[in-house]
């Protein structure tokens, strides 16, 4: 196990740039999971950590060794891919025992380490059967043996569970992070599912373009979002855009009828944009006291849908927004409502 260290990694392809001046560490025995649409570098960046990609410039150092131009066989990393890529023609035997042989470990010794690997991903009894003779879920838990089995100082995930329908995702999502831990493996995690991502890490690193947007641990960066692409990522559900308006109180936006601040930054007429998400919006038919640590918004409810523990309404404010709002009961259409929002949630960008 070891620290991952990346410095400055760049990849361009053409014009291109894939990796742009990546900066990223991973302290050993954490797991990061790398966030970000498609196109914005994730596999790019594993691939470059395992030494499938030769970066323009940069440096990967695991621990104190500098591993740049290691080849991909002496890195000691092992990569677990969305499609499982298990060889079909083998068994899962076979299948795990692989990088053993290469590593020239003894038959006794392979099959003490692919007995502990299947007791891990909790798969005992299937050694013979062919990839095709499982399920999905259980291919990806004979790709994690493989990957597991040789000791590897960093683990790499590139989309793993992407090809798993909903209710295994979720289970082998918190199996592996188990895992993870018990075993105290430098983990890199690639996704495009933001709760994925936020549920299962110690940092959350978010990439577009090629470039580190924001990384922290997963709640920080929930809650403090830099920029209104990092929140839009990380499922924001109200983003209003207007803009801004000047009276003898100085600069401000507007938004169901309150007063709200505006950057330093910003002149008369420019436009802001409003960061709200649902689930932290207060929905009350009375009109709440003033206070310094909420806003108090109005506006009419226009709309409803019912998601079964919840309701979640479509708010019109008066200056022409629609705001979706979660609230536990069921209010009558075109009532009059207020939304109350604590002052550190409601994002002005
Ligand atoms: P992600 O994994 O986030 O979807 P990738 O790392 O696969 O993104 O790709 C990042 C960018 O680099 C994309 O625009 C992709 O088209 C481009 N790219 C990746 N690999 C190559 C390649 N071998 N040749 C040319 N362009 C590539």
């Amino acid at each position: 196990m070891a620290t991952l260290r990346i410095k400055g990694l760049t990849k361009t392809y053409g014009q291109l740039k894939a990796l742009d001046n990546v900066d990223l560490t991973v302290e050993e025995g954490k797991l990061a999971a790398i966030l970000g649409p498609s196109g914005s570098g994730k596999s790019t960046l594993v691939r470059a950590i395992a030494g499938f990609v030769v970066p323009d410039c940069g440096e990967i150092f695991l621990g104190e060794r500098d591993i740049t131009h290691e080849r991909p066989e002496h890195r000691n990393t092992a990569m677990v891919f969305q499609s499982y890529a298990l060889w079909p023609h083998m068994t899962v035997y076979q299948n795990i025992a692989f990088g053993l042989k290469l590593k020239k470990k003894t038959p006794e010794e392979i099959a003490k380490k692919v007995k502990w690997a299947l007791e891990l991903v909790d798969l005992p009894g299937l050694e013979e059967r062919l990839p095709t003779q499982l399920s999905g879920g259980q291919q990806q838990r004979v790709a994690l043996a493989r990957a597991l089995v040789v000791d590897p100082e960093i683990l790499l995930l590139d989309e793993p569970l992407s090809n798993l329908d909903a209710k295994i995702r979720y289970k082998l999502r918190f199996e592996i992070k188990k895992l993870q831990k018990r075993l105290n493996i430098t983990t890199i995690y690639i996704t495009h599912d933001q709760e994925e991502a936020l549920s299962i890490a110690d940092s959350v690193v978010l990439l577009k373009d090629g470039r580190v947007m924001q990384a922290g641990a997963p709640q920080d960066i929930y809650s403090r979002p830099g920029d209104l692409f990092v929140a839009e990522f990380l499922g924001a559900s109200n983003i209003v855009t207007g803009k801004t308006l000047r009276d003898e109180g100085g600069l401000y936006a507007s938004l169901g009828g309150t007063r709200l601040p505006v950057p330093d930054d910003k002149k008369e007429n420019d436009e802001v944009s409003l960061i709200l998400r649902a689930d932290e919006v207060e929905l009350t038919t009375e009109k709440p006291a003033e206070s310094e640590d909420y806003y108090v918004l109005k506006g009419i409810l226009c709309d409803q849908m019912y998601l079964g523990s919840r309701w979640r309404y479509e708010v019109s404010t008066p200056e022409g927004h629609s705001l979706l709002v979660d609230h536990d009961r069921n209010l009558a259409a075109h009532s009059e409502i207020y939304l109350c929002i604590s002052r550190d949630r409601l994002y002005i960008y």
